[in-house]
């Protein structure tokens, strides 16, 4: 079941799940599922991803082995696989005194996902970090990009409009001193744990912050909507911008409950809210 895979703890099964360990495998797959215009969908983390109760018709290729690893490729390069998690990233940086990605500290995210979305917080993304990045088109043809060709913006990327598979990343990272990096991290999951729900399985934000100085978790409290439930879905009281599965939500629950965030914040404010968070089957958000 999906619902294994996601931070979200919500999702039906897959007609197949294939763990890929290189880039030779996953090449050699990819373009066979191409041929045979098999849908297919990348997995990183599942940390910002909504799963339809009745799964996905199609293959989900899971990063695994190769993709997990992290190395240091000059002095201050990390190459990393699309499938290592943020998280050991962030500490391998550490370890090695390389300030910058102290950001990313606590973001349940895999290296790949993170770049798709253009992960952030506390005024800092990805696109501060990245070098360059190679990926496999369809096709199974290897491309690099370096970071200006990437279209990074907020949350958003080149991948998050074409069906690249991101393989693996060049990180530039500043030298500095593990005691200031430590604390800094420390510091960094302090703020999120004084703010976000991260008792109950969610998928983080879930919506855009829609611009004009306005925050989602802001208009939904105005919008009366703190604490409001649907089925297992609940908006969180600790943090409104994010949706918590208070046990045995499903994905119509969420969904249900996304729209009617939408129409009353709308109603109360005027502003639309773009979802931040992505689907997989059949569910509308
Ligand atoms: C408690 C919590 C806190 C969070 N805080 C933050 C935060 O502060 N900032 C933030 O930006 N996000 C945050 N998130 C959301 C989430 O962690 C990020 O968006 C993260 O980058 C998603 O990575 P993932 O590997 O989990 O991607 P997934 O959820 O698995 O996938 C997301 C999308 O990326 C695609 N994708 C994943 N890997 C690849 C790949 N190798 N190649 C091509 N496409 C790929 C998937 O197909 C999918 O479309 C939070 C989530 C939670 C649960």
């Amino acid at each position: 079941m999906l619902k294994n895979h996601t931070s979200f703890k919500i999702g039906g099964p897959a007609d197949l799940f294939i763990y890929v360990n290189n880039q030779e495998n996953l090449a050699a797959l990819i373009s066979q599922i191409a041929s045979r215009e098999i849908p297919f969908f990348i997995l990183g983390n599942g940390s910002n991803l909504l799963v339809s109760d009745d799964g996905f018709n199609g293959i989900v290729l899971y990063l695994n082995e190769d993709f997990k690893s992290i190395r240091l490729k000059e002095n201050s390069i990390i190459e990393c696989g699309a499938g290592a998690t943020l998280a050991r990233v962030c500490v391998f940086a550490m370890q090695n005194n390389l300030s910058g990605l102290e950001f990313a500290w606590g973001i349940p995210g895999s290296c790949g996902g993170a770049l798709f979305m253009n992960a952030g917080a506390y005024g800092k993304d990805i696109s501060n970090v990245i070098l360059e990045a190679s990926h496999l088109t369809p096709q199974g043809t290897l491309q690099t990009l370096t970071k200006d060709n990437m279209m990074l913006s907020y949350r958003k990327s080149l991948y998050s409009e074409n069906p690249f598979i991101i393989t693996s990343l060049k990180l530039k990272l500043d030298r500095s001193h593990h005691k200031e990096i430590k604390n800094t991290m420390h510091q960094t999951i302090l703020k999120r744990k004084s703010k976000q729900p991260l008792q109950f399985p969610s998928a983080g934000s879930v919506f855009k912050r829609p611009g004009g100085g306005y925050f989602a978790g802001a208009l939904i409290e105005s919008a009366g909507l703190k604490g409001a439930k649907i089925g297992g879905a609940m908006v969180s009281t600790k943090h409104s911008g994010f949706i918590v599965n208070t046990g045995n939500a499903t994905a119509q629950d969420v969904s249900k409950l996304i729209k009617l965030i939408k129409e009353k914040v709308y109603l109360e404010s005027g502003i639309i809210l773009e979802c931040e968070v992505k689907t997989l089957g059949n569910i509308k958000i």
